[in-house]
């Protein structure tokens, strides 16, 4: 069973929520998460690999503009393609280090890619996605007058002193520019790791050039995008919880096991899955089962190979397929 799986890490694969993100920790969670990669690879799927940049986005921002008086402040797409790198780099070298230590000679490579959005998309309108640092009042007035450009919002309560922060638009992603690249990487047997951090957000000049715009792209809808372009089998999830549940956060909270897209469609319409958390990875996943894909999995990192066997996690599969 040869399969195309296109595999989206969570924020987890990278950084645990208690720690700070230093290079150890994130090395340490980078090679817990290879050695799942690398089991898929034993079994001889073909892996594309994509991830969240959230964190590593959110620090370097604050570097840019701790050390803005020393040098000038990089926008947000560069901050993006600049966090597609130092992820990127990570999971190359330590999948090329474990495939060395398994005598699997397969090449791997990490691709810097720009997602195509839309201007006219509603979230322009209204910016929903905090980035970067967050501000005094002072600061977010000082900032406002320094950087026009900027959307501040309020994010905490009243009563917390630092409650502002920077709102970017999280637009639906349309299509990887790089697809075609992508694609013949994977036929050429290379593992590929791309649309890192839901890809660099770009939209189409009248002419018909490309421009970096400062927004954020869920990485879980880039991913689904992704695997259409790849034509995958499987699109598979991983984050950090077993299997996307009802009733999250209630005594009646079940897992959702193995449904039909119109099973999880009436799921998802009924709320169970939170906005900017699991509702993404949902919808996503549906998304891929609407195009043509055969399974779309949500799971953990440890469930990865037992999801792929059917034997844990969430799995949505298109409505005629009877099991
Ligand atoms: P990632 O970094 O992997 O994208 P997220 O934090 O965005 O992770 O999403 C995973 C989280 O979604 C879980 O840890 C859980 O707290 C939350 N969540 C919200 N609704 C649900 C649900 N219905 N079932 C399971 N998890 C849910
Ligand atoms: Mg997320």
């Amino acid at each position: 069973m040869r399969k195309i799986i296109v595999v989206a890490l969570g924020g987890n694969a990278i950084k645990q929520a208690d720690e700070k993100g230093t290079v150890e920790e994130q090395r340490r969670n980078v090679a817990i998460t290879c050695r799942q990669l690398v089991s898929m690879l034993k079994y001889g799927h073909r892996v594309v690999v994509t991830h969240g940049n959230g964190p590593q986005a959110g620090n370097l921002l604050i570097q840019q503009e701790a050390g803005v008086a020393e040098v000038p402040a990089q926008p947000m797409d560069i901050v993006g393609a600049m966090t597609q790198g130092q992820i990127g780099y990570m999971f190359q070298q330590t999948l090329q280090n474990m495939l060395w230590q398994e005598r699997m000679p397969l090449p791997v490579i990490s691709v810097i890619n720009q997602v195509l959005v839309s201007e006219d998309d509603p979230d322009y309108k209204d910016p929903s996605k905090p980035v970067g640092p967050f501000y005094t009042e002072e600061e977010a007035e000082t900032i406002k007058k320094e950087r026009p450009e900027y959307i501040i919002k309020e994010v905490k309560p009243k009563n917390v002193e630092k409650r502002f922060r920077r709102v970017v638009p999280s637009p639906d992603p349309i299509r990887n520019i790089e697809y075609l690249a992508i694609r013949k990487l994977l036929d050429d047997g290379i593992v590929v790791i791309a649309s890192g951090g839901g890809g660099v957000p770009v939209v189409y000049e009248k002419d018909g050039t490309l421009r970096g715009t400062a927004a954020v792209i869920d990485k879980d809808k880039a991913g689904e995008r992704l695997a259409v372009t790849v034509g995958a089998d499987f699109f598979m999830v991983l984050t950090d919880i077993n299997a996307a549940k009802i009733n999250f956060g209630t005594p009646e909270e079940r897992d959702v096991r193995c449904v039909t897209l119109s099973e999880m469609k009436k799921l998802y319409d009924a709320g169970h899955f939170k906005a900017g958390s699991m509702g993404p990875k949902v919808l996503a996943c549906m998304r891929f089962i609407e195009w043509g894909g055969q399974c779309s999995i949500i799971t953990s990192l440890d469930h990865a190979i037992d999801a792929l066997l059917g034997k844990a996690g969430t799995r949505v599969i298109p409505d005629r397929v009877c099991e």
